[in-house]
């Protein structure tokens, strides 16, 4: 039999489980210091240094990345529904307060960049405490950045932005309402004839407790819908993660590898050397999904 282990929580940093929303299996990381610890308004910011990870920001007691795996997310979530446009102007971002998609939107050859984020808190000390992350991307010129739920905020918009990117928490707290039908309706309206949105989900190991549901509402408004893969070891289970694209008119898994080449090279010149994760195949590799998972 194992021996019973205790490991004190001033040492170690443990996930918390959310029961109906993932497995209830849970991670720890060991603390190597601890950097920041507050309340916000809207949620409980913890950064710590953990060995072999790095700088790691929890939102909630959820993880949101750790140094070493964030371009992964960051690069995945932003290159992959720009470079799907054939010419995005207008980018929304939604959430993304540790300023990572901003970092890799400002690249791209934009007119203008809009982000809401409801905790003005997490922009605030990410700059500060965890500035690998956002590269100084928050003073681009063409960025304006608004404090507001994300929900509300795109409910006033109307056919205008090309492309939007749904960097939110999980479906629990401030995020809860960025998984709901009449906001998903809201991104589907906001965006223009040829727009295209990506949603961050889930861990595919709950692929049969929450995420097709949300992936099948989504697919009540889109015509193109595909759940993409990428795989985050500081995330629960160190699994495979999963977002979602969604398209109105054009399919962003038909488009060919030539072209995403194409785009790549053209619009971020020599800043495409920055990537370190995605690539044109990339690009198509994460969209091709295993049987159990297809819906
Ligand atoms: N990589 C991430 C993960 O693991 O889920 C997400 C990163 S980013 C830090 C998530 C951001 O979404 C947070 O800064 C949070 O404040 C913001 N957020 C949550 N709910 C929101 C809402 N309703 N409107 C706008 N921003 C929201």
């Amino acid at each position: 039999m194992n021996k019973k282990i205790t490991l004190d929580s001033r040492e170690w940093f443990f996930e918390t489980p959310l029961p109906g929303v993932r497995r209830c299996k849970f991670d720890a990381f060991k603390i190597e210091k601890d950097i920041y610890y507050g309340k916000t308004e809207f949620q409980k910011i913890h950064i710590f240094k953990s060995p072999g990870f790095g700088r790691i920001l929890a939102l909630d007691n959820i993880i949101q990345f750790s140094e070493i795996d964030e371009f992964i997310y960051h690069e995945v979530i932003t290159h992959l529904p720009l470079l799907s446009h054939p010419s995005p102007q207008r980018l929304l971002v939604i959430g993304g307060g540790d300023g990572g998609v901003i970092r890799e939107a400002v690249k791209h050859p934009l007119e203008e960049i809009y982000q809401v984020e409801i905790d003005r808190q997490v922009i605030e000390i990410c700059k500060k405490l965890l500035p690998f992350v956002s590269k100084g991307a928050f003073s681009d010129k063409r960025l304006r950045v608004y404090f507001e739920d994300g929900r509300r905020f795109i409910g006033r918009y109307d056919n205008f932005f090309d492309v939007v990117i749904v960097d939110s928490t999980d479906p629990v707290g401030p995020g809860k309402v960025l998984f709901r039908s009449d906001f998903y309706r809201s991104v589907y309206k906001a965006l223009t004839r040829e727009g295209i949105a990506i949603f961050q989900m889930g861990a595919f190991i709950d692929f049969d407790l929450i995420l097709r549901r949300f992936i099948n509402i989504i697919k009540g408004f889109f015509k193109y819908v595909y759940p993409v893969r990428l795989c985050m070891p500081s995330y629960s289970c160190g699994s495979e993660y999963c977002f979602v694209v969604a398209s109105k008119k054009i399919d962003p898994h038909k488009i060919s590898v030539n072209t995403i080449a194409r785009r790549l090279n053209n619009r971020l010149g020599k800043k495409s050397k920055t990537l370190r994760y995605y690539t044109p195949l990339i690009h198509f590799a994460s969209m091709y999904i295993p049987k159990l998972w297809q819906c």
